[in-house]
């Protein structure tokens, strides 16, 4: 048994896993969730090799303290109308590369608030993976973010990406006056969470200018935030010059470097749309020579990115953050044709 076939969905409210007994090397878990009135009692095994791993149930903080490059994975939930069961066997996939932590994005407008915080409790829990919740306030009251808090740390999750988020386009309720900085602040007041903050190599496509965006990021590391991942980026250059540029601004938190394989033309025209990312003209040529050779791009795609995270490597970054999309396939050739591993 695996923990992605134990039958029984891993619950909200689920309690946190206690340990029953070895055996042949791995080790077998018991929980209990109340779901629809229903009491369930399961059990899943954790592997041994997450209990030996050094790096287990160790904060983020603490990894970035004792090791660089750090790697971790980006997923995502299942949509609200599908069930969880549907992104665990791309988990499995993926913790078997054995990333140093798993982020789990959070659906605007709180729509996967409930997936989301179930994904990571899996993932910690399950694996040994410290996981790190995205969590959005722009359509959350203080009072909304006090009881969310109050969850993440009931589920035994402590580490957060603080984020403002966007409104999703059809959104009819209450958007707040809010920036990532007062959730940082929110959080930080519990004493009980590691943070991280986003940053824009590009700069934040609401930004007056990059150096108010960067006044601004520095109040989010004042304010607590211990990390910065950064949004996905194309072009080297932007991620070097943005570093300096934190460095000069007397941040000092670790940067890890948000990087997405292409895998299609489609999918680079989305996020392009959604984040303003700007193509290099290397990447635009690749795009127009395999545009009607899925699988020729996909590779070249893989190899573009392993040159990128080859190189920032090479350039002393703290951390490549990879966007995964849930495609175990895409993260296992990055880290066979890079030098992370
Ligand atoms: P902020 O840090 O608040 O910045 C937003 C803008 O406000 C910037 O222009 C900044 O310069 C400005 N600003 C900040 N403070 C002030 C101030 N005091 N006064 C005036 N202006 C100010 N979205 C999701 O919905 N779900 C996710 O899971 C998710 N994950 C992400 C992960 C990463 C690594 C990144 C980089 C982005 C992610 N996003 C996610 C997208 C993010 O929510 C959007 O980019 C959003 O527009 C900004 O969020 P932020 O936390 O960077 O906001």
């Amino acid at each position: 048994m695996t923990p992605g076939n134990h039958g029984l969905p891993y619950g909200a409210n689920s309690s946190r896993p206690t340990r029953l007994e070895d055996e042949n090397a791995m080790h077998v878990f018991c929980s209990h969730s109340f779901r629809n009135g229903c009491f369930y009692l399961y059990f899943f095994k954790k592997r041994s090799s997450c209990d030996g791993a050094a790096h287990m149930y160790m904060k983020i903080s603490e990894l970035f303290a004792q090791k660089r490059p750090v790697v971790s994975f980006e997923v995502f939930p299942p949509k609200p109308d599908s069930p969880f069961e549907t992104v665990l066997e791309a988990v499995e996939a993926l913790h078997s590369l054995k990333p140093d932590f798993i982020s789990v994005t959070y659906g605007a407008g709180g729509s996967t608030q409930n997936k989301t915080l179930e994904l990571a409790q899996y993932i910690k829990d399950a694996y040994g993976i410290e996981a790190l919740v995205h969590l959005t306030c722009i359509t959350n009251s203080l009072e909304d973010i006090e009881k969310i808090l109050k969850e993440i740390e009931d589920r035994g999750l402590e580490n957060i990406l603080a984020l403002r988020g966007d409104p999703p386009k059809d959104w009819q309720g209450s958007v707040y006056k809010i920036h990532a900085t007062d959730l940082v602040k929110s959080i930080a007041k519990r004493k009980k969470f590691f943070i991280a903050g986003a940053a824009y190599p590009e700069g934040h496509p609401e930004a007056a200018n990059p150096k108010e965006d960067l006044r601004h990021l520095k109040e989010k590391v004042e304010a607590g935030a211990e990390l910065l991942i950064t949004q996905i980026a194309f072009d080297n250059d932007y991620l070097k010059r943005f570093r300096e540029g934190v460095a000069h601004a007397g941040i000092t938190v670790p940067i890890t470097a948000g990087i997405m394989p292409v895998f299609s033309a489609g999918q680079i025209a989305h996020i392009c749309g959604l984040c303003g990312a700007t193509l290099p003209s290397q990447l635009v040529d690749m795009l127009n020579k395999y545009s009607h050779n899925q699988d020729a791009l996909q590779s070249a795609g893989i190899e573009y990115a392993c040159r990128q995270i080859n190189d920032l490597v090479d350039a002393g970054f703290d951390g490549i953050h990879i966007y995964t999309m849930n495609k175990p396939l895409l993260a296992r050739a990055i880290l066979s044709g890079t030098n992370l591993r």
